[in-house]
């Protein structure tokens, strides 16, 4: 019923405020959340991608990324959806900057349409979005992972909990740090709340998975919790635009 009521209210709002792609700015009509030019510009991941965080791979002999090789993946496995472009960076950038959150219903529906069944064979019980730290909150007025993973929720059912990792100090900018010390800068950044957890498993989600070093330090903390089997989905994965 409430699913009714919310595509109604949409049909609505949508003949009154037709909506805008989310990649070119155009109006778009009909169900399509995105052009068909713009959608022919994304990059959905082909094969073959590591066995680990999900990224396209070049050897078709190795199992893992570069990255995974030798970084530490607490995770069981990542369900990143679309290599990162110069397309994605200014739809991504709009949403976590210039209060686009309703572009989540068109980034829900790329992870629910590239990943969406493998998501639901690994069965997370929970949906886990990336916390940010309160004074940027503060600044931007929304998480831009939360308002994602509501949306994902929704479409996949599943239940979101934004108070079970927390964002503790403000971190030093990752920008110039090797891995490694981006991954030790991160680990300090996310804490457990505490809380008591009856969850086996969960999904992290991201707009972005850059070098995994995020991802990695929520999974310590959700393990930490008895959390034991972690995933991870994300819109893009990729460096830098
Ligand atoms: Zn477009
Ligand atoms: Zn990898």
């Amino acid at each position: 019923m409430i699913d009714k009521i919310r595509a109604i209210s949409e049909g609505i709002s949508r003949v009154l405020y037709p909506e805008s792609c989310p990649l070119c700015g155009r109006v778009i009509g009909g169900k399509e959340l995105c052009c068909n030019e713009c959608m022919s510009k994304l990059n959905p991941i082909k094969s073959p991608v590591c066995l680990k965080c999900g990224q396209e791979i070049n050897d078709q002999e190795t199992d893992c990324c570069g990255d995974c090789a030798t970084m530490q993946r607490h995770y069981v496995k990542g369900f990143p959806c679309l290599s990162y472009n110069q397309h994605m960076a200014k739809c991504l950038s709009d949403f976590k900057y210039h209060n686009m959150r309703c572009y989540s219903r068109f980034l829900a529906d790329i992870i629910v349409r590239e990943r969406g069944k493998e998501i639901l064979l690994a069965s997370p019980e929970v949906i886990v979005p990336v916390p940010v730290h309160k004074s940027k909150l503060r600044d931007r007025g929304y998480n831009q992972a939360e308002v994602l993973g509501a949306e994902l929720g929704r479409r996949l059912k599943l239940p979101v909990d934004t108070g079970l990792v927390l964002r503790d100090s403000k971190t030093t900018p990752q920008k110039g740090l090797s891995n490694h010390e981006r991954e030790e800068n991160l680990k300090r950044a996310f804490i457990s709340s505490g809380k008591i957890v009856k969850y086996k498993s969960a999904l992290i989600v991201d707009d972005i998975y850059t070098t995994g070093a995020t991802v990695e330090a929520c999974t310590r903390v959700l393990q930490s919790m008895g959390i034991k089997e972690v995933y991870y989905t994300s819109v893009c994965i990729g460096k830098g635009y």
